[in-house]
């Protein structure tokens, strides 16, 4: 029996980096950043107000003194005329310091009235302010040449934004992971189709494709398969021009286990210490034209799926996007989910069995954790799934989740 940390590092090792290319800032979303970013430009780029009001030179400014009016500058103004002693000029937030100008003068400070009002002639300014005050400096936040976003980064509109503001219109991000989806299984029948004898819907299928999609992988396969190994040998052909290959079903130690008899030798089959999900299977295949394809074989019920997919799937996806950089953060702790995971209180208990590790979903009530379903654990509970705000863990050697559990987010 492998612990779910040995086993996590087995699946992770299967990754290979996906190689990169250029694409618009605002294309990206959910890929990963393939290069550090120097900053092209420094940020402020220039030295610009922080206030409306006026900007002057403080040295020798006392309260109550006259300014003669020499210019405005607005947002977006070209040029500034000079500032000397005894004057000043009008200035919009964001506007750049005019020569001459060391400091601003928030116009609430003056006589003059806030919002649009015709340019003054003459300002009396009620309160002094000290040199620098109110002006944000060229380069204060980032100097040019300083890494604003690192190799590894999640591309997001956050980050497209601080990618605009230093001075790039496109990135390069690597290709997302191309993963095909098989689920096996004799009873399989299609979503609304009428269920004959012993026959169920396909949910897996459907489940891990869009789990997929929201791991920033791109689903080039999804297909349901029946237990028959010509028939899966057929599809499994078709799926290895994916880079990973996820079955569900047909890996524990029944009598029709399809995926099972077909690559058993190439893929290793392994017991985990978790429950649900102790079946599992894992390895790499090797293409027609001789390509390395990853191989993640998880159980068929679909809340193992679900557990299986948050606990090995992600990282494996995370690993072939280059989530994180070279060293993807996996934090392999004693239960600690990829180090991303929350203390939180146990609104309402559920069973546990002794002697392994539990993983459950869970919904947030209360600021605190539920199971999603009403019957507490149980791998076949499909139905409430959709509930799930988390995937809480309990150690092996509780007999229940106590006070606090900890939870990964899945939202
Ligand atoms: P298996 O590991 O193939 O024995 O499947 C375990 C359980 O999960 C069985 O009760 C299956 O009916 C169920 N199951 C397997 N595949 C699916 C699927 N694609 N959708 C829903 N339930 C499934
Ligand atoms: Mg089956």
């Amino acid at each position: 029996m492998l612990s779910v940390e040995e086993y996590l590092e087995r699946v992770v090792g299967l990754a290979r980096t996906l190689p990169a290319e250029e694409v618009a800032i605002d294309a990206g979303a959910g890929r990963v950043l393939a290069e550090d970013l120097p900053a092209r430009f420094a940020v402020p780029p220039f030295d610009n107000s922080a206030m409306d009001g006026f900007a002057v030179r403080a040295a020798g400014l006392s309260e109550g003194v006259r300014l003669r009016v020499v210019g405005d500058v607005p947002a977006g103004a070209s040029s500034a005329s000079e500032v000397g002693v005894g004057e000043c000029v009008r200035i919009m937030t964001g506007a750049p310091m005019p020569p001459g100008g060391d400091s601003v003068v928030p116009v609430e400070l003056t006589d003059q009235p806030m919002g649009d009002a015709p340019l003054p002639e003459w300002v009396t300014v009620r309160e002094v302010v000290t040199e620098g005050k109110h002006v944000r400096r060229r380069g204060e936040d980032v100097a040019v040449g300083d890494v604003v976003l690192s190799a590894g980064t999640v591309w997001s509109p956050e980050a497209a934004a601080a990618a605009s503001s230093i001075g790039y219109s496109t990135v390069r991000l690597r290709r997302r992971p191309r993963v095909a989806v098989l689920a096996t299984g004799d009873e399989l029948v299609s979503p609304g189709e009428e269920l004959g004898f012993g026959q169920i819907p396909d949910s897996n299928s459907y489940l891990l494709a869009g789990l997929v999609a929201r791991f920033g992988g791109e689903v080039v396969l999804r297909r349901a398969v029946g237990d028959d190994p010509a028939e899966f040998r057929a599809v499994l052909d078709e799926a290895m021009g994916a880079d990973v290959v996820v079955t569900t079903g047909g890996v524990s130690v029944g009598a029709f286990e399809v995926v099972r008899q077909v690559v058993e030798g190439q893929i290793e089959f392994v017991k985990v210490a978790m429950q649900p999900g102790k079946p599992q299977a894992s390895g790499k295949l090797r293409s027609a034209e001789g390509r390395e394809v990853a191989f993640v074989g998880l159980p068929g019920n679909p809340v193992s799926v679900w557990v299986s997919a948050w606990l090995f799937l992600r990282p494996l996806l995370a690993a072939y996007s280059g989530v994180g950089g070279e060293a993807p953060n996996l934090d392999l702790g004693p239960v600690r989910m990829h180090g991303e995971s929350l203390i939180l209180p146990v609104r309402q208990g559920w069973k546990k069995p002794v002697g392994r590790r539990q993983y459950i979903p869970v919904r947030l009530v209360d600021g605190g954790v539920a199971p999603s379903h009403a019957l507490g654990s149980g791998s076949h509970l499909i139905a409430s799934l959709h509930l799930a705000d988390g995937l809480a863990v309990v150690p092996a050697e509780s007999d229940g989740p106590g006070d606090t559990v900890e939870v990964l987010l899945t939202r």
